[in-house]
C-alpha cells in the first residue's frame, strides 16, 4: 500500500510499504481522510523527535475494512472515526480513567506508524462509528472536537460563566462554540483574522480582534474591568499564556490548550498568586469524549462544514504539510483524502 512516509525533517515520500497486519483485538481500517494538525506539523519539522522512518498522520476516518480475532462492536463496512491515542488498559493511570495520559500508550503517526497511508491496525476500541450524516472530511474534526471536551471537563463551564477563548484556529473555534452551547455568556473570541471572527460571531461568540489593538484592555472594559471568568489559550505561546492570565478575573482559570513551548519567559508568576489563578492542563481526549463530539455535531448544534478548508490527495501530503508550514492564517482544516 502507499503511505506518507517521514525520514528526517521535511524528507517525507510517498512510499510502497506492506499492508499493517491485524493483530488480534484489531481491525483494519481504509482510511479515507485525515486532517494535518500542529503535533503532526511539529514532527515533519523534527521539533517533536519520533523514531524514523515513520509513517505520519493521527486525525482520521475511514471504513473498516477486515477484523482480526476477537474484534468486537464492529462490522466490515463500519464508518468510523480513529482515536489517535493508543491506551493500554491495564495501568494505574488507565484504570484511573485518565487513558489519555497511559505511560505505556502513545500517539498514531508519533510513538506508532500513522494514518497518511491506505491502510492502518487500530485497537477495536480505537475505531468509533459515525453516523451517515457527518461526512468523512468533516468528520476529522471530530479529534479536535473530542480535545476540546476533554479540556471542558476539567473546567466545567457552566451558564452565566463569562468566557475568552484566545486563538481562533480550528481548535479555537471549537472551543468557542462549545463555551457558547455550554451556557457561557459572553464569550470572547479573540483573534487577528477577520474572517475567522466572522464564523466565532456566527458561532454565538462575541469577536475581540487582537492586531492592532489591546486584546486585554477590550475584555476588561467588556467585564467592567474584571476580567472573565475562564480562559482558553489555544495559541500554544507564552505571550498569549500571559494575556490569558491577565484576562481571567482574580480567582478565575486558564485553560493552556494550545501546546506551550518548555520555556516561558513571559510567565507571570506573580499574577498567579496575586489573583489566585488556576492553570489547567490538558492532553488529547478519552474515547466517551468522541461520543460526547458526535452527539452535538449529529445534533445540530454544532457545524462542522466550515472547518475544512484545504484538500489534498495522498501523494500531495509533503504540499500539505508545507501549506501549514507557511502559516498563512487563510486556513482552518487541512485535509488530506484517500479516495477509492
Ligand atoms: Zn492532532
Ligand atoms: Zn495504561
Amino acid at each position: 500500500m502507499k503511505a506518507a512516509v517521514l525520514h528526517a525533517p521535511y524528507d517525507l515520500t510517498i512510499d510502497d510499504v506492506p499492508r499493517p497486519a491485524v493483530p488480534p483485538g484489531h481491525v483494519l481500517v481504509r482510511v479515507k481522510a485525515t486532517a494535518i494538525c500542529g503535533t503532526d506539523l511539529a514532527i515533519y519539522k523534527g521539533k517533536i523527535e519520533t523514531r524514523l522512518p515513520i509513517t505520519q498522520g493521527h486525525e482520521s476516518t475511514g471504513v473498516v475494512a477486515e477484523l482480526g480475532t476477537g474484534a468486537q462492536g464492529l462490522e466490515v463496512g463500519d464508518r468510523v472515526v480513529l482515536n489517535s491515542v493508543v491506551f493500554c488498559r491495564h495501568c494505574p493511570t488507565c484504570f484511573s480513567g485518565r487513558v489519555n495520559l497511559c505511560p505505556n500508550g502513545g500517539l498514531m503517526g508519533r510513538e506508532m506508524d500513522g494514518t497518511f497511508a491506505e491502510y492502518v491496525a487500530v485497537p477495536d476500541f480505537n475505531a468509533i462509528k459515525i453516523p451517515e450524516s457527518i461526512t468523512f472530511e468533516d468528520g476529522t474534526s471530530l479529534i479536535a472536537l473530542a480535545t476540546v471536551f476533554q479540556s471542558h471537563a476539567k473546567v466545567n463551564i457552566t451558564p452565566g460563566q463569562s468566557v475568552a477563548v484566545i486563538g481562533q484556529g480550528a481548535a479555537g473555534l471549537l472551543q468557542t462554540r462549545l463555551s457558547v452551547l455550554s451556557g457561557a455568556d459572553p464569550v470572547f473570541a479573540v483573534a487577528r483574522s477577520p474572517w475567522k471572527l466572522e464564523i466565532a460571531e456566527r458561532f454565538g461568540a462575541t469577536p475581540v480582534i487582537a492586531s492592532g489593538s489591546d486584546p486585554v484592555r477590550t475584555v476588561a472594559d467588556a467585564t467592567d474591568g474584571g476580567g472573565v471568568d475562564v480562559v482558553i489559550e489555544c495559541v500554544g505561546g507564552g505571550q498569549t499564556l500571559r494575556q490569558a492570565m491577565e484576562m481571567a478575573r482574580p480567582g478565575g482559570t486558564v485553560v493552556c490548550f494550545g501546546i506551550l513551548p518548555g520555556e516561558l519567559p513571559a510567565f507571570d508568576g506573580y499574577a498567579m498568586y496575586f489573583k489566585e489563578l488556576t492553570l489547567v492542563g490538558s492532553r488529547g481526549m478519552t474515547p466517551n469524549d468522541f461520543h460526547s463530539a458526535i452527539r452535538v455535531v449529529e445534533g445540530g448544534r454544532l457545524d462542522l462544514a466550515p472547518f475544512v478548508t484545504h484538500r489534498f490527495s495522498l501523494e500531495q501530503t509533503k504540499e500539505a504539510l508545507d501549506l501549514v508550514d507557511s502559516a498563512t492564517g487563510d486556513t482552518l482544516r487541512v485535509v488530506v483524502t484517500i479516495e477509492e
